[in-house]
């Protein structure tokens, strides 16, 4: 105890001051004492600056020697340090929760109960349209200017959510708000916005009207021949007669039959996200497309092949299969006769490697490009059909791609052909040098 040494130093040098007092009867003992009081004060003095300056900061190192002062310096030094490890804690745990509610995927906006913006994340900024900085503090109702919402907000509880229909950004949103009351009259808004699962949606019912319309088709005639051939009187019919309606039912029959295979392959694409990772010989499934493409060609047109023998792919031999004789029936499909088709597969400078297809066919009109791989689009359907098309090929042909991670490029001229190329990332490619 440092008071203690400093109150024995005290009475040691007051009875050294009386003993000199007593012994030589002169008062030079007290000048000692009270100079020696003196250069205690002093120093103590110093030690309590020290501790002063110390106490403006005392999450920092505590000062040395500082005597009597010490006992409370640690025990402040202590207490201070397990304040600032409960505030860096408390701290941390804010942070995560904040990140957290940052990163949610759906839009959050605290509001007090005056509709008054005091916070929200970066999904809300995007579906509500929402300006950073600028807009903490300013009203929700304002900044959204829709009646529905204003209705909305005004109950007095919210049990539903509002699907609202409203303009932001120059686009048209549909947005689906639910508003949860929390604390001391403070108000929660969550956001999602479903202009995207609304846009799956039509696709998703274009695509059962799509498939509904281009099986009714060959239904329609199917069943037509056959009623005709049913009801006709016997003999009605001639044999010629009788075998060109079979010949057109055979027709019809193979249509439904290709369009049940592409949507089965549709369907077997969509179930997994990437495709395998096989070692896959191109030259040799190239050369199998080739074979189909001949017969389908029938000599009617020159075929060019100019193929690397050892470039191979990591991946699904059924689907890279289908993707390239895709291309290759296209291109004899849309080419007239006599005309040149060219199919070249090599690897790049930059590691990647290139499947293309080069026609001088019909070509195709700069406006249909970028929808030529979407399910059923054709940019002449009694073309496509009159080809044997079924208008599925290039969106099973992209999927593949994806799931490969390869592009599907077109570049087509209308009048002057078209060249249609898969391109694979390096990290599926595998060359021999
Ligand atoms: P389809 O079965 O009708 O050929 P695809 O999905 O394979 O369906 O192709 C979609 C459309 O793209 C075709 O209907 C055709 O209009 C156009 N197309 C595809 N390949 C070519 C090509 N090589 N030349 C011209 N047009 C093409």
């Amino acid at each position: 105890m440092s008071w203690s040494r400093t109150l024995l130093w005290f009475v040691f040098w007051s009875a050294l001051a009386a003993g000199v007092q007593y012994r030589w009867d002169t008062a030079a003992g007290w000048v000692v004492l009270a100079l020696v009081c003196g250069i205690i004060l002093t120093i103590r003095r110093r030690q309590a600056n020290r501790v002063a300056v110390w106490a403006a900061h005392p999450e920092t190192d505590p000062p040395a020697d500082v005597g009597q002062w010490e006992d409370m310096v640690a025990s402040l030094y202590r207490h201070t340090l397990g304040q600032t490890i409960a505030v860096r804690t408390l701290q941390a745990t804010n942070d995560a929760v904040m990140s957290a509610a940052q990163a949610l995927p759906i839009g959050a906006v605290t509001l007090n109960k005056d509709f008054q913006i005091r916070w929200f994340n970066v999904a809300a900024e995007k579906i509500l349209h929402l300006q950073p900085v600028q807009d903490i503090g300013q009203n929700l109702l304002n900044l959204l200017r829709s009646p529905p919402f204003v209705a909305y907000a005004k109950q007095t509880t919210w049990e539903e959510p509002l699907i609202l229909k409203i303009a932001l950004g120059g686009s048209n949103q549909s947005i689906t708000m639910r508003l949860v009351p929390y604390a001391n009259d403070q108000l929660l808004l969550i956001a999602r916005d479903l202009t995207q699962i609304e846009k799956l949606e039509t696709t998703r019912r274009d695509f059962v009207a799509n498939v509904s319309h281009e099986m009714r088709t060959p239904l329609t005639v199917l069943s037509g021949f056959l009623e005709t051939m049913r009801e006709a009187p016997k003999g009605a019919l001639t044999e010629e007669q009788s075998q060109h309606y079979l010949k057109l039912m055979h027709e019809q029959a193979l249509r439904m039959e290709a369009l049940v295979a592409d949507l089965l392959t549709l369907s077997a694409l969509e179930t997994s996200l990437s495709a395998d990772k096989n070692t896959i010989h191109m030259s040799t499934l190239i050369d199998s497309a080739r074979q189909q493409a001949e017969s389908l060609s029938g000599g009617r047109h020159t075929l060019i092949w100019d193929i690397e023998p050892d470039l191979n792919i990591l991946g699904n031999q059924t689907e890279l299969s289908s993707a390239i004789t895709n291309l290759l029936t296209n291109a004899v499909r849309y080419t007239p006769e006599r005309q040149t088709i060219t199919i070249q597969w090599h690897r790049q400078a930059d590691g990647s490697a290139r499947y293309s297809v080069t026609d001088t066919g019909i070509g195709i009109a700069s406006e249909h490009l970028p929808r030529l791989s979407e399910r059923f689009y054709t940019v002449d359907r009694g073309r496509s059909r009159a080809m044997g098309g079924t208008g599925l090929g290039l969106a099973i042909t992209k999927h593949v791609a994806m799931r490969h991670d390869a592009q599907l490029e077109i570049q087509s001229k209308l009048g002057l052909g078209s060249t249609f190329s898969l391109v694979f990332a390096p990290d599926r490619v595998i060359a021999a040098h």
